[in-house]
């Protein structure tokens, strides 16, 4: 555990405050959350800034325990998925004008199909409200290693499918005890597999003890799963109680990082210390094949 400060390059400018109050007001308004706020992303005001938000649908309490995650898993009794949920991001995507909306959730295991019906809607309302000029993006949970239910999402025709391994196989005891590295390589070959046209991404934290050969040979595991985007970015601790950091990784490494992926063939890396796993995220509309007028 790292008992040094933050280092200067994890201070993240406050950009766009205003526009972050705006749409934080208009979230309100629809009754919607983003895991910006949840996951107390650094980058919060630089993507509302940009014209990027991430929704997160399927309510705020997950069935799963990250260690390294602050999102509540506290609750017992979880929401049913919101019928209301698809319309009001689509409506809300359009009054902002958003050009690339990333939809994510919390792990729901409770329910049969992992939440793979509410993506659905909520993918084909954006593409009915806001017309086909929009991409979007889904990161999804592990839908528990179900095939049927990676299908089902992937026939929806998300422009980009995302699922992020999050660390290396070897931490998942202690940092993902529920998920499993294996399944969750599954799942991205999977969505590759139900349709070959759509952009697979993930993406992981570092920092929390991985050697640099172990983040080579994920790199390569990815790429052999043909996926297409990655990013890597700083774990930061959410709080005392969460795992610890083991290091701030300095921002030669993540570069070194970042060239060795593109050497790997990877369409995109954005690999440094404030990446998130939707940041920047519209820089991946250059790479979609559909007609964007
Ligand atoms: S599954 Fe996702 S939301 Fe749930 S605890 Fe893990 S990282 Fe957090």
């Amino acid at each position: 555990m790292v008992n040094v400060r933050k280092p200067v390059w994890l201070k993240s400018e406050k950009l766009g405050a205003k526009k972050a109050r705006e749409i934080i007001k208009n979230l309100r308004k629809y009754n919607l959350h983003t895991v910006c706020e949840s996951a107390k992303c650094p980058n919060q005001g630089e993507c509302f800034e940009r014209g990027t938000a991430t929704f997160m649908i399927l309510g705020e309490t997950c069935t799963r325990n990250c260690t390294f995650c602050a999102v509540d898993k506290t609750r017992k009794i979880l929401s049913p998925p919101d019928p209301n949920e698809p319309k009001a991001i689509a409506e809300l995507s359009r009054e902002l004008g958003l050009k690339h909306v990333v939809i994510t959730t919390v792990t729901r295991d409770d329910l049969s199909d992992g939440g793979a019906e509410q993506f659905v809607k909520v993918v084909k309302e954006i593409k009915k409200i806001c017309g086909n000029d929009i991409t979007v993006e889904i990161l999804t949970s592990d839908f528990n290693g179900d095939p049927e239910q990676v299908q089902k999402v992937v026939n929806a025709a998300p422009d980009i499918f995302n699922h992020n391994v999050e660390t290396i196989p070897r931490l998942y005891a202690e940092v993902r005890p529920m998920a499993d590295f294996q399944r969750s390589i599954s799942v991205l070959i999977k969505a590759k597999n139900c349709n070959p046209a759509i952009l697979t991404k993930s993406g992981f934290m570092v920092g929390l003890g991985e050697s640099q050969t172990e983040v080579l040979s994920l790199l390569r595991e990815l790429r052999k799963a043909d996926v297409d985007i990655i990013t890597i970015g700083q774990y930061i601790a959410p709080s005392k109680e969460h795992y610890p950091v083991t290091e701030y990784v300095h921002p030669d490494i993540f570069k070194y990082y970042q060239s060795e992926g593109e050497k790997m063939g990877f369409k995109i890396v954005e690999s440094a210390p404030l990446v998130r796993s939707s940041y920047q995220a519209e820089k991946a509309r250059k790479f979609i094949t559909k007609p964007l007028n």
